[in-house]
């Protein structure tokens, strides 16, 4: 599988490039509570909720002092608000109960395996969110997995799963050294332009040549000649 990732990952980077890093991660705590406001909204929506949180108050003590219905109200814009602003409540009150503080910079020291235990004890935040942290936040060589990343590994003939979860786990299985950030930011974007869930726009896809979706929908189209199709499992 890891000749597989890799594989796909060069042909994405020969279509997108390689993704831009900012050159300060984000803290640790900073990136946990964007990727909650992210869940299904867009980028400019989660960014501005995000901003409505920090310009209104210092910092994170400050906003685990307000109510739930008021951090609502700032991150309305994000969408799912009742839910959001329960698990940023929650998380913010529970970390600074247990540690006194509220930073996550003692995620430092642990594997990634502890990180992902650590963080999803929290009602809220799953595996998804957590392995943002280690990607984005602690430069660490995890795929997250969500949506997009999910539908596409699955199409392409990566893995073959039922839930983001499992995919999470064989992928990181076997992600070869530093590309965890050009797979899964490029993944993203492939999945969002051309593998879109309903209607993948195949015949324009970089990835043509290696997929196995591709590979079945034109077997059964008698009126599609060409036949020199990669198939994956051929790639050990
Ligand atoms: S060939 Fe089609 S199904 Fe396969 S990754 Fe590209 S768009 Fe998705």
């Amino acid at each position: 599988m890891k000749n597989k990732i890799k594989l796909v990952n060069d042909l994405l980077v020969k279509k997108y490039g390689i993704p831009l890093r900012s050159k300060v991660p984000p803290k640790p705590i900073d990136l946990l509570i964007a990727t909650i406001l992210s869940q299904n909204t867009n980028d400019k929506n989660s960014f501005k909720a995000f901003q409505n949180l920090r310009n209104d108050y210092a910092d994170w003590n400050s906003v685990a002092n307000i109510s739930t219905i008021k951090i609502e109200k700032l991150i309305k814009i994000a969408g799912l608000g009742k839910q959001k602003s329960k698990s940023i409540k929650q998380f913010l009150v529970t970390l600074r109960k247990e540690k006194g503080y509220i930073s996550l910079d003692y995620l430092t020291n642990m594997d990634n395996g502890e990180v992902i235990k650590e963080l999803t004890k929290y009602s809220g935040i799953g595996v998804k969110t957590a392995s943002c942290v280690l990607l984005f936040s602690m430069r660490r060589n995890v795929c997250p997995v969500d949506t997009h990343v999910h539908r596409t590994t699955n199409r392409i003939g990566i893995v073959k799963t039922n839930s983001p979860d499992k995919t999470f786990t064989l992928l990181n299985k076997n992600l070869p050294n530093n590309i965890a950030h050009s797979f899964h930011t490029n993944l993203i974007r492939l999945g969002r332009e051309i593998c879109k869930s309903t209607k993948p726009k195949c015949l324009i896809c970089p990835l043509v040549k290696v997929c196995q979706y591709e590979f079945k929908n034109l077997n059964s189209n008698s009126n599609y000649k060409e036949n020199n199709f990669l198939l994956l499992d051929s790639i050990k």
